[in-house]
């Protein structure tokens, strides 16, 4: 098993953990991924980490090659994604610098549908969705948040559960707008998850995210609304943290059992007869289809 990491450039730091470590360019039909995959070794687990805005923050949310990301996780042997995203909170306990195991997505997104899919082109595949995130990876994720936040951060909670509501960005919510996600029963808002965790979901790769909360959003009457230096002012803060999660989770890699079924999405989700798929179509997907 191989654990991936896709995160903010904070994450980097993990590297000094690592052994062999490598800058890995990974080539993908889909384009390029948003950097170099850091690949290396802890306590005999692979760990890869892709930063993902790219190396100095390059690359608005709306831009980024989910699909090249995600594929060159599963070239690299990438079995499990966690993500690390920063995010605005929707509700009033969910307080600055706490973090959330999210559970479910609502995608308010404009991309285009060919982008959070692998398929098109001659190849049609509808995975089942209902449960967007690995139910095993995730109770292992909050384990370790909780475990490891109440040992060194107590006042910060980990919230295990909870919606994400996938903006499309880059400027954050109008008042109306975090008003109606939180009519909605959204708890969380970011910009980034849904796509990888429909494309992970395509690839088998079992997928969580640890969302750390940055902010109000701008629907709370006591707090400033959301600013980009309120974000990296409590992103910074619980940088310690988050990398001594990421760490925690490499060494509980092989406790995980994978008896999700992550790994089979697509065992009944293609519909096409592969005999009428165009070889390069067929060639591209090879790492994805069962
Ligand atoms: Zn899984």
């Amino acid at each position: 098993m191989a654990l991936g990491f896709i995160g903010g450039s904070g994450l980097y730091k993990l590297e000094s953990e690592l052994s062999n470590v490598e800058h890995v360019d990974v080539e993908t039909p889909f384009g390029s991924p948003s950097d170099k995959y850091v690949v290396g070794t802890k306590n005999g687990v692979e760990v890869v980490f892709l930063p993902r805005h790219g190396v100095g923050h390059r690359i608005l949310p709306s831009e980024l090659n989910h699909k090249a990301n995600i594929y060159g996780m599963k070239k690299l042997g990438v079995t499990h994604i966690v993500s690390l995203s920063a995010c605005g909170s929707l509700r009033e306990n969910m307080k600055p610098r706490d973090f959330v195991v999210v559970e479910q997505y609502v995608d308010r997104t404009k991309r285009e549908g060919g982008e959070h899919t692998f398929f098109g082109n001659g190849i049609v595949a509808h995975i089942s969705f209902a449960d967007p995130v690995c139910p095993e990876l995730s109770e292992a994720l909050y384990n370790v948040a909780s475990s490891v936040a109440a040992k060194s951060a107590p006042g910060i909670t980990v919230h295990q559960g909870g919606t994400y509501l996938n903006m499309e960005g880059p400027a954050f919510s109008t008042k109306a707008e975090s008003n109606l996600y939180r009519s909605w029963g959204m708890d969380v808002i970011g910009m980034t998850n849904i796509a990888e965790a429909k494309l992970a979901r395509e690839a088998g790769i079992c997928y969580a995210t640890l969302a750390m909360v940055t902010d109000y959003d701008c629907w709370h009457g006591d707090h400033e609304s959301v600013t980009l230096e309120m974000i990296l002012g409590n992103l910074s803060a619980n940088t310690g943290l988050a990398l001594k999660i990421a760490e925690t989770m490499v060494e509980k890699m092989a406790a995980l059992r994978r008896k999700c079924s992550c790994a089979t999405a697509l065992a009944t989700a293609v519909i096409t007869d592969l005999s009428l798929v165009p070889e390069k179509v067929k060639n591209d997907l090879a790492i994805i289809l069962p």
